[in-house]
């Protein structure tokens, strides 16, 4: 059976329904904003539902869910009144995310039992005095995907200028390791492709990602590929029924009869693409398929590489993959044939130990065939939140590229008080729970929950003497991630601003979105939230003047090469269709890879990948079931029944699953799932995992952590 079709369509007339009717969610859906949801990018000033191709109409499900969501009403004072903190923390994403929409500045204090309503004045009174008092190094600011740029500009700014690079944003959690690993191959941390590219590919490879719950529109894009006899090869350890078979809403052919998705599903170990693209470098090798004129020259390294893929033998290849010599051989041969292939990864990459090599076995496998630098190929990491890729380039990251540090100190004619690098998203909680940390600033998010080791991290806070969130919608980390004392400011979504904002999509596309009209009196626009804790004493800058979002754009645009401040563009330099790269010598580096096992298991053990649902947006559970993969519930463990029978567990029966910090009880169902290996949903799995990093990302391992299984 084909997934999506006529139940997604569905939803989306009943989401409307309940967000105050179809006509209301129309003209929200068409306001010329950006969508809300994933880095896909569609909308801005062409109108919502247009894709950076031009076509229309292009919207899904998750689109939807985020309009109905900031179409809800205002959560009322009484609510605060009733509910105490206690209570609310218990509450499910999916019930705090129904709440409604918070309009008033909100406090807790250590010995409050409820929020309680403040003034804005008196919000940022409390803040402007702690961010003064506190010394620089003993704060941090966080910053969400779903900012604007403008306002994830003046974030790091501030920061800076008062005297911290400890500013990170969601990705050191998400995509860090295809920024780290693509600079490094291509000499910029982001796609080398835009969405035309895409339309022009004969073959795309899905590597660790499920696009059918998280980009549900590049499904209609793999849909026209297959259509016009291309391939898609999916390499996943976990079957993803939407990935094999979909019905696509916006074509009628496939809304009726389903369409199949890709060619081959392969199924290796949790980190075991790394060997599995060793291999298919080996395989390329060994029949003479490489584009020898492309590695020698436009390339750098090759021959390195190439010497590593010789020497490994295909026992340990197999071995660390998962994948059996004749299925990699089948894949590198679909690859051989290929005149224009696209490389799409996600978490499923960056989430496990070794990730950044991982993305450069993805550089070296698209250099082997030349695959970079022309039309229709390429890399593509698939973004998750809407901006978060135009978060790194505001400079909302721990170090400042030399150019955008450069730039700001002449444009404002300050010296940026630390050239060091600040701390990543983990050190700053691994400082927070020293007790170093005593201010934090979050632009968004949902902080405590989206860390591993929920429990690690809900102390880390609460150690903190003020934290300050800035939010549309109440989720669990302002419960679970309180400090000493909290302040929500509510701010305005998108679509509600009443200037132009801007946000740049997985394609370097910067889009403008117009604002709206405010759903609610009460909530400010972020940048102007920023401002005026800015104004009231942090350096010399006349931080008034960035009211005006036209003004911030114009000293981005002095910044980050290739930023314009009037019109929708691409950002100049990242996607190309020529061999020429950003890197020193201006060819694609090649690079050896230090190929890691997947960790090892004893026989009561398995590796766990934390997953999203269909009905979920990182840490926001829209819906409690998922659809795609038939599960009614969230508290289960996705295993292989092979793995099942020689546990001695039975399915549906519950178990206890140890991480290494924490358990979780929770039921046993059979999945299609590479043996050894097994999937929870994130973000309640984060309870058993640890805090380690990996050295090169500091992304910590959601995937790929070992966890023993107990019955009960
Ligand atoms: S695919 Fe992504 S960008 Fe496109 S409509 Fe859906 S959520 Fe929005």
């Amino acid at each position: 059976m084909a997934l999506g079709g006529f139940h997604s369509v569905l939803y989306v007339l009943q989401k409307a329904r309940g967000a105050g009717g179809l006509r209301a969610m129309w003209k929200a859906m068409r306001s010329p904003n950006a969508c809300k949801t994933c880095a896909l990018g569609m909308g801005g000033q062409q109108g919502g539902m247009v894709n950076e191709s031009g076509k229309f109409p292009e919207f899904c499900k998750k689109s939807v869910q985020a309009m109905a969501a900031d179409m809800q009403g205002a959560i009322t004072k009484e609510f605060f009144e009733k509910y105490t903190l206690s209570q609310l923390s218990a509450m499910s994403s999916r019930e705090l995310e129904a709440v409604g929409r918070i309009t008033f500045p909100l406090f807790a204090g250590p010995l409050d039992m409820h929020y309680k309503p403040i003034s804005w004045k008196e919000a940022i009174a409390k803040v402007t005095e702690k961010v003064s008092k506190t010394d620089p190094s003993n704060s941090f600011y966080y910053c969400s995907g779903r900012s604007s740029n403008e306002a994830g500009f003046l974030l790091q700014l501030m920061a800076r200028v008062r005297g911290t690079n400890n500013i990170n944003n969601c990705s050191f959690y998400c995509h860090q390791a295809s920024g780290v690993g693509l600079a490094s191959v291509t000499g910029s941390g982001t796609a080398t492709v835009t969405l035309e590219d895409l339309s022009k590919s004969d073959l795309v490879f899905l590597i660790g990602c499920n696009p059918t719950s998280n980009h549900p529109r590049l499904l209609k894009t793999l849909l026209d590929l297959r259509r016009r006899g291309g391939k898609v090869i999916v390499i996943n350890p976990l079957v993803e029924p939407g990935l094999q078979k979909f019905n696509v809403p916006s074509d009628v052919r496939s809304l009726f009869f389903g369409s199949k998705i890709s060619d081959m599903y392969v199924q290796p170990n949790i980190g075991g693409d790394q060997a599995l693209l060793l291999g298919m470098l080996k395989w390329l090798e060994e029949h003479s398929a490489i584009d020898e004129t492309f590695v020698s020259q436009y390339a750098d390294g090759f021959d390195d590489v190439r010497n590593q893929a010789n020497e490994t033998n295909w026992d340990v290849i197999e071995q660390h993959s998962g994948v059996s010599q004749k299925v990699i051989a089948e894949i590198s041969r679909i690859y051989r044939e290929s005149n224009a292939a696209v490389f799409c990864w996600a978490m499923g990459v960056t989430h496990v130990k070794g990730g950044v090599d991982t993305v450069r076995a993805i550089g070296n496998a698209a250099i082997a065939r030349g695959m970079l630098g022309k039309e229709g190929a390429g890399l593509l990491p698939l973004r998750g939140h809407s901006n978060v890729q135009g978060m790194g380039s505001m400079g909302v990251a721990p170090m400042l590229k030399g150019p955008m540090a450069e730039a700001i100190e002449k444009e404002l004619e300050i010296t940026l008080p630390l050239p060091t690098e600040g701390g990543d998203t983990m050190w700053c909680m691994q400082e927070a729970d020293k007790g170093n940390m005593k201010y934090a600033m979050c632009l968004g998010g949902n902080l405590a929950m989206a860390n591993p080791n929920t429990t690690f991290s809900q102390k880390a806070m609460s150690k903190i003497d003020l934290v300050s969130y800035m939010s549309t919608k109440l989720n669990q980390g302002h419960f679970v991630g309180r400090g000493a004392e909290t302040i929500i400011f509510p701010v305005l979504a998108r679509d509600e601003e009443s200037q132009i904002t801007t946000q740049e999509s997985m394609f370097n596309f910067v889009r403008r979105s117009s604002g709206g009209t405010p759903r609610h009196n009460g909530p400010r626009s972020e940048v102007e939230v920023l401002v005026s804790i800015a104004e009231k004493g942090i350096g010399t800058i006349e931080w008034s003047r960035y009211r005006d979002h036209s003004v911030v754009r114009e000293l981005i645009a002095k910044c980050l090469r290739g930023f314009k401040t009037k019109k929708e563009h691409q950002i100049e330099g990242r996607t190309f269709h020529e061999p020429k790269f950003s890197t020193t010598t201006g060819k694609a580096q090649a690079h050896v890879i230090a190929l890691h096992a997947p960790a090892e298991i004893s026989s009561n053990q398995l590796r766990l990948m934390t997953i999203r649902s269909e009905g979920q947006f990182n840490t926001v559970v829209y819906e409690e079931e998922d659809v795609f993969r038939k599960q009614t519930r969230r508290d289960v463990v996705l295993m292989n029944e092979q793995d099942i029978s020689a546990f001695g567990v039975q399915v549906d029966s519950f178990v206890t699953v140890a991480g290494p910090s924490g358990t979780l009880v929770v039921q046993v169902k059979a999945y299609p799932i590479a043996k050894g290996n097994c999937a929870m949903y994130y973000p309640e799995a984060n309870i058993l995992l640890s805090t380690k990093v990996d050295d090169e990302s500091k992304t910590p391992f959601f995937k790929g952590e070992v966890v023993a299984i107990k019955k009960n």
